[in-house]
Order: C-alpha cells, then sequence, then structure tokens
C-alpha cells in the first residue's frame, strides 16, 4: 500500500485497490458499530487537540492565512464538528419509529439510518482542513470507509492532512490519496457508494459525470456570485465592518461565500463606499500591503486569473478603490469598482479574491432582478432594518444559504444545513445533515403473524369486491 500514496504513481490499478480494500474492511462490519465510529471520531478530535499548531503553520504556507482566521475556521471549527458528532452519535444513529397504516395492522415501523459503504470526499484549497475534515467527520459517523482526496494547490495542508490522519486514524477504513487531477480521475473511476465534491462547477460536472457510469450520488458543494443587498436603511459602521469581514478578512475573498459583489441604492452608494474604505483602514492600516491580517492570493495562477478581471477594458474607469498588486507575494489588497457592466468580467464570474463590485439600483428592489438573472449562488446577505424586505427577499431570492445583517456566519450555526442550489450545488451537510447525507434511509415495516386477513388474498371473491 505504500506505493499507492506515493504522489505522482497513483493510478487507476492502485485505486482500484484501495476501494478494494476499504470496501473488504466495510464488508467485514467493522466500521458499522457505534464503538468503531466514536473511537474514529475521539481519535479524530484528539488529532485537531494535539496537531493545532502544525494545522496553523500548514496554512500559513499555503496561504498566509492569518493565524487567527486560522485558528477559527479550521481549528476551532472543525473540533466542534467532531465533538457536536460525537455527542450526538448515539442519537443520530438510533432509529426513529413512524406510525403505520391502519391495513398493516397489527405492525410497527421504523427508518434505519444505514451506513452506504465506501465513499469519497475530494476537498479543495481556500479552508483546506475544515472542508476536508467535517465531511470525513460526517462520513466516519455514518459507518462509512472513506477515502479524502485533498487539494493539490494547499500542497502543505494536503501533505499534513496525509500524515495526520494516517497517523491518527483506522487506515483499513480511512485514506488519504494526494494528488491533483490525474489521481482524482483515476479514484473517479472506481465505484464509490457516494462521492462529495468541493470545487468548482467545472470539475463539479466532470465528477457528476464519472458517478453517473456507477449511479453513485453526489453532493456538489460548488460555489458562484454570492450578492449582498445593502439597504440605506441600516447602521452603516456595523453593515460596513461586516461586509469587510465577509470579504477580505475571509480569506482575502477566497471563500465559497464570501461576498462576491454588492448591490446597493444609486444615492446611497458614496456613502457606503467612504464607510468601507474607513473601516478598511480601520482593519488593514493605510497600506493593506504590510498587512499580517489578510491572506494572500493562494497560487500564480489564481493572482493570473484576478488581474485579467481587473485588466477588462469595461471596468477601466469604475474602479473606485485600487488595489496595489505584488506579483511576487501572490498579494492584492481591497479593491472597489463602482457600476461595473454586467457584461464585465467581474459580474460574469465568481470573483474568488479582494476584488468588490458595487452595482447601484434605483429601487432596492431592483437588486432582486439582478440577483434573480444570475445562477442561484451558494449564499445571498441582506442589510437592512426593513423587516417587510427581510421577508421578501427570505421569500423571494432562492439561495443555498442566506443571512441577514451580516455575513458567513450562517456556516458556523449549528443546526443549519450547508449547500448549494442551482449551480450553487446539490445536497448540504454539517452535523445531522452530514449524517444523514451519508447514510441510507432504510423504510423497515415489523409485522406479527397476527392478524392475517384473507381479504388481501386470491381468489378475489364477489364479496371481497364489493368492499
Ligand atoms: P481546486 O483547484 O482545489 O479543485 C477542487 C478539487 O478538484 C481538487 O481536489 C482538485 O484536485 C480536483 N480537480 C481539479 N481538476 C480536476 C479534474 N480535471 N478532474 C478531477 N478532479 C479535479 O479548487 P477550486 O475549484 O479552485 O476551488 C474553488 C471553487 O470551489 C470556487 O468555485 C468556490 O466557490 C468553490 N468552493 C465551494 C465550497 C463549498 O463548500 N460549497 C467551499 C470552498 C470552495
Amino acid at each position: 500500500m505504500e506505493e499507492a500514496k506515493e504522489k505522482g504513481v497513483f493510478n487507476e490499478e492502485k485505486a482500484c485497490l484501495v476501494v478494494k480494500e476499504l470496501r473488504k474492511s466495510f464488508d467485514s462490519g467493522k466500521t458499522r458499530s457505534y464503538k468503531w465510529r466514536i473511537s474514529q471520531l475521539e481519535a479524530m478530535a484528539k488529532m485537531i487537540e494535539e496537531r493545532e499548531k502544525d494545522i496553523i503553520e500548514a496554512v500559513d504556507k499555503d496561504l498566509s492565512k492569518p493565524q487567527l482566521e486560522a485558528y477559527i475556521a479550521e481549528v476551532s471549527q472543525t473540533k466542534s464538528s467532531c465533538s457536536e458528532a460525537i455527542k450526538a452519535l448515539h442519537q443520530w444513529m438510533k432509529p426513529t419509529k413512524v406510525k403505520t397504516a391502519i391495513t398493516t395492522y397489527p405492525s410497527s415501523a421504523e427508518i434505519v439510518s444505514e451506513p452506504l459503504g465506501v465513499v469519497l470526499i475530494i476537498s479543495t484549497w481556500n479552508f483546506p482542513f475544515l472542508l476536508s475534515l467535517d465531511p470525513v467527520i460526517g462520513a466516519i459517523a455514518a459507518g462509512n470507509a472513506v477515502v479524502l482526496k485533498p487539494s493539490e494547490v494547499a500542497p502543505a495542508s494536503s501533505a499534513l492532512l496525509a500524515d495526520m490522519l494516517t497517523k491518527y486514524l483506522d487506515n483499513s477504513a480511512v485514506r488519504v490519496i494526494e494528488g491533483g487531477a490525474p489521481q482524482t480521475t483515476a479514484l473517479l473511476e472506481q465505484k464509490w457508494d457516494k462521492i462529495l465534491y468541493t470545487g468548482n462547477a467545472r470539475v463539479g460536472r466532470i465528477v457528476m459525470a464519472a458517478a453517473t457510469k456507477h449511479l453513485t450520488p453526489v453532493i456538489l458543494e460548488l460555489g458562484g456570485k454570492c450578492p449582498a443587498l445593502v439597504d440605506s436603511n441600516l447602521n452603516l459602521q456595523v453593515a460596513a465592518r461586516r461586509l469587510i469581514a465577509g470579504k477580505w478578512a475571509c480569506n482575502n475573498g477566497q471563500a465559497c461565500i464570501s461576498v462576491d459583489y454588492i448591490i446597493t441604492l444609486k444615492h446611497f452608494a458614496p456613502t457606503l463606499i467612504n464607510a468601507l474604505k474607513e473601516e478598511l483602514e480601520q482593519f488593514f492600516g493605510k497600506d493593506p500591503m504590510k498587512s499580517k491580517d489578510m491572506s494572500r492570493i493562494v497560487s500564480s495562477s489564481h493572482f493570473s486569473r484576478l488581474l485579467k478581471l481587473l485588466n477588462d477594458d469595461k471596468i477601466s474607469d469604475k474602479i473606485v478603490l485600487e488595489g496595489q498588486k505584488d506579483e511576487d507575494q501572490l498579494k492584492i489588497a481591497p479593491t472597489i469598482i463602482l457600476d461595473a457592466p454586467d457584461d464585465s468580467l467581474v459580474m460574469q464570474e465568481e470573483i474568488f479574491g479582494p476584488i468588490m463590485p458595487i452595482i447601484t439600483v434605483d429601487k432596492i428592489e431592483d437588486g432582486f432582478d439582478i440577483i434573480k438573472s444570475k445562477p442561484k449562488p451558494l449564499a445571498a446577505y441582506l442589510f437592512t432594518n426593513n423587516e417587510d424586505l427581510k421577508k421578501s427577499f427570505v421569500e423571494n431570492i432562492s439561495s443555498g444559504g442566506m443571512l441577514i445583517n451580516d455575513t458567513v456566519l450562517q456556516v458556523v450555526t449549528p443546526g443549519l444545513p450547508f449547500g448549494g442550489v442551482g449551480e450553487s450545488g446539490m445536497g448540504s451537510y454539517h452535523g445531522k445533515f452530514s449524517f444523514d447525507e451519508f447514510s441510507h434511509k432504510k423504510g423497515v415495516l415489523y409485522r406479527s403473524f397476527k392478524g392475517d386477513s384473507s381479504m388481501r388474498y386470491p381468489p378475489y371473491t364477489p364479496k371481497k369486491q364489493s368492499l
């Protein structure tokens, strides 16, 4: 197996071997027991606790993510996910009793959560630990064997995940395969019982097409353009701070639920822009390039992608806050664009970086039309004190999740599902939703030999038919 773990040499044959080994473990029944699941979740909790420093170091290497941001998102959130599963596992595993029909009297019925089998988790680079371990926690809690394929774009994090999971978890049922597209392709050739993929929609389509071959169900955690509709009836300073927190102080915009663009009222835009500029200075100082509190862009290809968005002629006279760019350090400072035309690149593509277009409208309701004209986003935000507007936004805007008067915190709210709709993805996870996604809900009806009415059996006599 050592060979199969080596980077670069992992091919279809080796992928097949890995799946075979994991299926053997799953078929032995070991992963189904409460004891195994809890032991793995406890081992995971121990791993995060003991390797906290290494995790923070790895995301620093991959993204220069500020230590506090790394701690909150990668360590603390993964820890709480793990402890929620540990606390609730017994309850989650219990069958749910349901009512039976009079026609089956006497009987009882229940829904049994059954593990699916061997599942594949393909994750991404922007929150490399959280977005890898959170789904693994769900898959283990539901009693599955699991292969994790972290993103090659965050190599230090990927290597650490492989090292840690190999050392702390039961390798007969939990594996990490490192690599990029070729290794993922080899894995996708195999028959899985479920695939959870996090990343862009182009690869999402590849994953879904590969899954079709084996009729494997998929959870696709994708992205898109998450809007923030900002009314003028609000607490300006708090709104500005929270918008910044959902963009530049959130992995420098490299987050699937970060604010992609703002829509606001034409007359209010200058006030909002001034507030954003003031608060940006409070957060990152006069020279944001020197700030240690802002992540860098993950790679030179993503840096070039962002430059391409900025070099679009359609926005050349629309930049109201021009951030400095440093290719050597892969840094781009906060940039704001006012009224970028709808056919400009920044309004057509998911930005995934520190550029914020602000679109103005005459009436706040016109913002609804802009949002609806684009694919359904993973998150939609609204800032207002107007209760009717809040109600209308929740009722009329379709998005994976929603947050009123703040940004990104929906993701840390226990009890809320996390997932997309339409082009932002399918399926959702977190907490019990993860457990359910990685389980089959098996309906079981129990009958006794009592109450065996002949009414249902042939011959269907005229008397029976008349009833
Ligand atoms: P990425 O480049 O890390 O790719 C994601 C995964 O796909 C990686 O594991 C990678 O190895 C694999 N991959 C890449 N090319 C492949 C191919 N040709 N065939 C098979 N596998 C392949 O990540 P990314 O796509 O740059 O991530 C950013 C995107 O992910 C954004 O669109 C963002 O919105 C989305 N995202 C979504 C969530 C969510 O939870 N919904 C979270 C984070 C990011």
